[in-house]
């Protein structure tokens, strides 16, 4: 039985949506090969727990998202990078493309929401061991996917 976390960061929160879709099809083969220690969607408890696998979407816009995504890299066997914000920041990591002006002008709202200045994947703070691209995500590659770490 393998521990698994799923976790979002700065996203929409599509891809875990993703997963809630396939557990139609999966649920009760799942039931037997994972145990959900994390997934703040329908878990009260966010203590980051040992885990087998961390499913990670979103990208890292936050100092504390920096600390956040560091533990779970430190307490995770395999760090799987879901969906392309996480895998390499897009879409939300748009505002780094503004123009000058309009970085500027919203100046005020990254001090206030204790922003970095920019918007990046997930590499640029830890190491990730697998990355499932797609916004979101493609259910099929996913279920394929979950299938080889539960192997
Ligand atoms: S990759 Fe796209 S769909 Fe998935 S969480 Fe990020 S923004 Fe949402």
């Amino acid at each position: 039985m393998k521990k698994v976390g799923f976790f979002s960061f700065t996203c929409c929160e599509g891809c875990i949506i993703v997963f809630l879709e396939l557990l139609n099809k999966k649920y009760f083969e799942y039931l037997k090969k994972m145990k959900i220690e994390n997934f703040r969607q329908i878990k009260t408890s966010e203590k980051i727990k040992k885990l087998d696998i961390a499913f990670v979407e979103g990208a890292i816009s936050t100092e504390s998202e920096i600390r956040k995504l560091k533990e779970i890299r430190e307490k995770s066997k395999l760090l799987v990078a879901l969906g392309s914000a996480a895998v390499n920041g897009y879409p939300s990591n748009q505002r780094n493309n503004f123009s000058k002006n309009k970085k500027q002008e919203i100046q005020k709202l990254i001090k206030k929401f204790h922003q970095l200045k920019s918007v990046e994947p997930l590499k640029s703070f830890v190491k990730v061991d697998d990355e499932i691209p797609g916004c979101p995500v493609d259910e099929a590659l996913l279920s394929k996917k979950i299938d080889s770490y539960l192997k």
